[in-house]
């Protein structure tokens, strides 16, 4: 019999939490390469909003889903960690109840080990609650912790997560050292002499309902902004072939009637004639109604006229662009990521073939260090008076970024010594009224995504 995996995606633990196109991608990946390696595999999504068991208990409040698989997840409010306790916003469990993880878990019956992933550095309670209930029921199985927050914080998370094995970045990319790993640690596991071709897809075919599937055709970013993680936690730049990604979506399409894609890439656009141009003039010669997302966010200097037409027909629906800020000094800081009168350019390329303003999406970001309320409140200006719409994008502190060192100095909280103080929602670098200044920026924000959408 093959030997059966637990693998978790366990729960949020935030003030806020929103599906937007939210799928544990890179557990996805380990899923269908461990299967490919003999395993059998069993998935536990603790967010997921399709929860038979959920439905069945008739929770109070069954998450409302929006457009193209967006929406609410499943929630439970539960008490504020000490250290949160000051923050006047209510805290929450997102995602399934405790009581049908330990219903999903026991159904599993001889596992040989669990495996734990985590995402954002201060949903680790989330984490140790998965890994401190399938410990009671499943006391001697190893149970392997990875994912971001281990890569991230991997002190942190050896010394509190009580994971028999915290390694960092096993995630997609490196299946074969989680393998040796669980060869290492169950002697007596049958050892493979011959392992097949790794499987291309993600096992979304283990979810309980899949609406849409997430798509890397890359992975890494050829930016380094001092805020971002993606150069520590991703491995070098490299990309997919565009035909083999047309095939994938092919298959979701056929085999599953899928018609929403979300890229996951952090740079989708970069050498886009010879990469992306290419997938999408396959989509376009295929004739397939299909729609596309990429909640990430695009390279305001890769969009050209050409790009922006081909975005258009091929079926994108909503454009994020990260702008940022306006601010000279500030834009510099972050890398210069385009220049001036870009924006301007790109919102023109996009409206040409058809996206309205509601459309189009600008990322402005609030909270960095030493940012001010008036840099905010002016790029959020800026961007509906170019004719898009702005999005609010807090700054979450993140170890092993270049601009840790500056957050941990002007920082209001100890962020070294504990990630939850890492959570966007209370801008742990931000000096001013950080809940009346944000909600008034927000509103700004909101007013004019309204406008957009009523004209
Ligand atoms: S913020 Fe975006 S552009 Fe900058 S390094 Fe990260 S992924 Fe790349």
């Amino acid at each position: 019999m093959k030997p059966s995996l637990i693998l978790i995606n366990p729960w949020i633990f935030d003030f806020a939490a929103y599906d937007l196109w939210s799928k544990p991608l890179g557990l996805l990946y380990l899923a269908s390469q461990l299967r490919t390696l003999g395993f059998r595999v069993h998935l536990i999504d603790c967010l997921d909003v399709y929860n038979p068991l959920m439905e069945e208990i008739g929770h109070p409040k069954k998450p409302v889903r929006r457009q193209y698989g967006t929406g609410k997840f499943w929630k439970q409010t539960v008490p504020k960690p000490s250290q949160l306790s000051t923050i006047p916003r209510t805290y929450s469990r997102y995602g399934i109840t405790p009581q049908i993880f330990i219903r999903e878990v026991k159904r599993v019956k001889r596992p040989v080990a669990i495996l734990v992933t985590s995402l954002m550095t201060y949903w680790y309670p989330g984490v140790f609650e998965a890994i401190q209930l399938v410990k009671d029921i499943h006391p001697n199985v190893p149970v392997i912790l990875g994912g971001i927050y281990a890569t991230l914080c991997t002190g942190h998370a050896r010394s509190n997560s009580h994971a028999d094995f915290v390694i960092p970045s096993p995630g997609q990319f490196r299946p074969m050292e989680l393998y040796q790993l669980i060869k290492k640690i169950i002697p007596d596991f049958p050892i493979k002499e011959k392992l097949e071709p790794l499987s291309p897809y993600p096992a979304f075919d283990l979810l309980t309902k899949i609406d849409y599937v997430c798509l890397l055709s890359s992975s890494g970013c050829p930016f380094g902004c001092p805020y971002c993680a993606s150069p520590y936690v991703s491995p070098p730049f490299f990309r997919r072939e565009p035909l083999e990604l047309f095939e994938e979506v092919l298959f979701w399409h056929k085999d599953y009637n899928i018609v929403d894609f979300a890229f996951y890439d952090d740079a989708l656009l970069a050498d886009s004639v010879n990469h992306i141009s290419v997938f999408l003039e396959g989509v376009l010669e295929s004739n397939l109604a299909l729609r596309f997302h990429c909640p990430n966010g695009l390279h305001i200097t890769y969009i050209d006229r050409d790009i922006a037409d081909l975005l258009y027909k091929a079926g994108f629906k909503m454009i994020r662009l990260g702008l940022e800020t306006t601010d000279t000094k500030l834009h510099r800081d972050l890398g210069r990521k385009f220049s001036e009168g870009e924006f301007e350019g790109a919102v023109t390329h996009l409206k040409r073939p058809g996206f309205t303003t509601n459309q189009i999406g600008a990322y402005v970001m609030v909270g960095l260090p030493g940012q001010t309320y008036d840099q905010v409140a002016e790029t959020i200006t800026y961007v509906g008076k170019i004719g898009a719409v702005p999005y609010v994008s807090e700054y979450s502190p993140i170890p092993h970024t270049e601009m840790w060192e500056e957050a941990v100095k002007v920082s209001r909280f100890d962020l070294e010594s504990q990630p939850l103080f890492h959570n966007n929602t209370i801008l742990p670098c931000w000096n001013g009224d950080v809940f009346g200044e944000l909600t008034t920026l927000k509103k700004m924000a909101q007013d004019i995504r309204n406008k957009a959408r009523n004209k």
